[in-house]
């Protein structure tokens, strides 16, 4: 497999390649020049499988690279009930008929990111040591990212993780998740200034490129290809649980920020997995929304970026949204270009409701979008907990609001748990008047102690620490 850059670069690039790469030469993405098909009569055979068997199958349809017994070791290292808390790794709960929760929030940091960082992890370590080559991760987080990142590379050799986070702006116990580890390959940097400064210094000292030559600086983002290969594999292990048989289609409603989580949906739908629709749940950062619904793309200011209570999806642009729109416009890498490079640095928004591909997104890709607001959010996680005694995060709930918004009568939709509720307590509270419970390995984490460096919004400073820890190891 062979893959290529959405904005039209004629080079082609494997998979181990563009694993430690961020964005391609010509600021384009990577994605496989063409989707393998999966026929019904695979998916039957994949019916009794593990969900580490079932990744190292789909894996292996993208990654000739790395030789079969280590990529199935690889994904049986990864997909453990040891990490992921259940033999099924992403188990189905039912609510009202044709809605069921698929819940993908059961690893180390209780956010779906972990499904795939996990696997980054050991790919990463892998990798590395394969070429006997070290790596410097350098991030910005906000919340969930930066503590998925953290618990996918700790104690792994080769690897090294500097994330700086906005002083006392993220929840107690994101806080406590991250500052908490003691490994000596993670470095938590809390930077006095938000989320913007931490995420102004990584571009900084990525852009001095003498600098990240030398230091080895590379990041974790959402729009790695690894990232989305991996989310492909749980759209197949919902689908394989709903379905008896691979005659079925069913929908996917899936809570969404920068696109990731959904556009691994639309490769799995790519790949002949039978689905019928993908919808889109924002919240009020409605920018997909919008799109889906207007043919508008419209990047936010921060200023016009709202801070709500699934801080998770408060974006102002969706990183991996080009992807899509590469696929919609029949893969035209020069269109793409025109688009998101030209376009959206002259006027900050395209407009592609008079183009007759807009029609295509639903029609012939199954898209359909909402959005909710905070007042959905809390009755949506009333009535969840009331009628099913079932408590689900903010998140989950903006996906279960829009789902409820489309769901036809002989539909199933799995709406993907992207969060669990501890991790945005206060709003659970203030919807239930009680807490969520704590997963036993959470107890009393607040009190352990933390492990961060304090500093200035200052890009030397920040410098020098990379270059101290990496000499020092010498
Ligand atoms: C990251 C995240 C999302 C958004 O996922 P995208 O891939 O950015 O669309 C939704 N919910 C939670 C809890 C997250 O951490």
């Amino acid at each position: 497999m062979q893959y290529l850059s959405t904005r039209g670069h004629l080079e082609r690039k494997r998979f181990c390649e563009i694993l430690l790469e961020g964005l391609a030469p010509d600021g384009g993405l990577y994605l496989p020049e063409t989707y393998p098909q999966v026929e019904a009569a695979t998916l039957d055979i994949w019916r009794g499988l593990s969900y580490a068997e079932l990744a190292f199958e789909i894996l292996s349809l993208y990654v000739d690279d790395i030789p079969a017994d280590d990529l199935k070791t690889l994904c049986n290292k990864t997909y453990t009930q040891e990490v992921f808390g259940t033999l099924e790794i992403v188990p189905l709960r039912g609510l009202e008929p044709g809605l069921k929760i698929q819940a993908l929030s059961n690893g180390p940091t209780l956010a779906f990111k972990d499904m795939a960082m996990q696997l980054l992890g050991n790919l990463f370590e892998y990798e590395l040591a394969r070429r006997g080559e070290e790596l410097n991760i350098l991030g910005a987080t906000s919340g969930d990212t930066g503590s998925a990142a953290e618990y996918a590379m700790r104690g792994k050799q080769g690897v090294r993780v500097f994330m700086t986070s906005p002083k006392g702006r993220m929840s107690p116990f994101q806080q406590a998740q991250m500052f908490s580890l003691q490994d000596a390959n993670i470095y938590n940097i809390a930077i006095e200034g938000v989320f913007d400064d931490c995420q102004d210094i990584v571009k900084a000292v990525s852009n001095d490129l003498d600098f990240k030559r030398k230091y080895k600086i590379g990041t974790v983002n959402s729009i790695n290809w690894a990232r989305l290969m991996a989310q492909v594999v749980y759209y197949f292990a919902g689908y394989l649980q709903a379905t008896a048989s691979s005659k079925e289609k069913i929908s996917f409603a899936v809570p969404s920020g920068n696109f990731g989580n959904i556009c691994a949906g639309h490769v799995a739908r790519m790949m002949g997995l039978p689905i019928d629709n993908l919808v889109v749940a924002t919240n009020e950062n409605d920018v997909l929304d919008e799109f889906f619904r207007t043919g508008v793309y419209r990047v936010r200011t921060s200023s016009d970026t709202h801070e709500t209570s699934s801080p998770s999806m408060d974006i102002s642009k969706a990183s991996n949204f080009e992807r899509f729109v590469f696929d919609l416009l029949g893969r035209d890498g020069a269109k793409v270009k025109a688009l998101f490079q030209d376009q959206l640095s002259a006027q900050g928004s395209f407009d592609l409701s008079a183009d007759p591909v807009f029609k295509l997104a639903a029609e012939r890709y199954g898209f359909l979008s909402g959005k909710s607001t905070h007042a959905n959010r809390l009755a949506t996680i009333q009535d969840v907990y009331k009628r099913f005694n079932n408590i689900i995060d903010t998140h989950t709930a903006d996906g279960v609001k829009v789902a409820r918004d489309y769901l036809r009568p002989d539909q199933t939709m799995l709406v993907l748990e992207t969060a669990l509720p501890i991790k945005f307590a206060a709003t659970i509270e203030e919807a239930l008047g009680r807490l969520p419970e704590r997963p036993a390995r959470f107890e009393g984490i607040e009190a352990l102690p933390k492990r961060v460096l304090e500093m200035a919004p200052d890009v030397e400073q920040i410098k020098r620490l990379i270059a101290n820890s990496v000499n020092n190891a010498e």
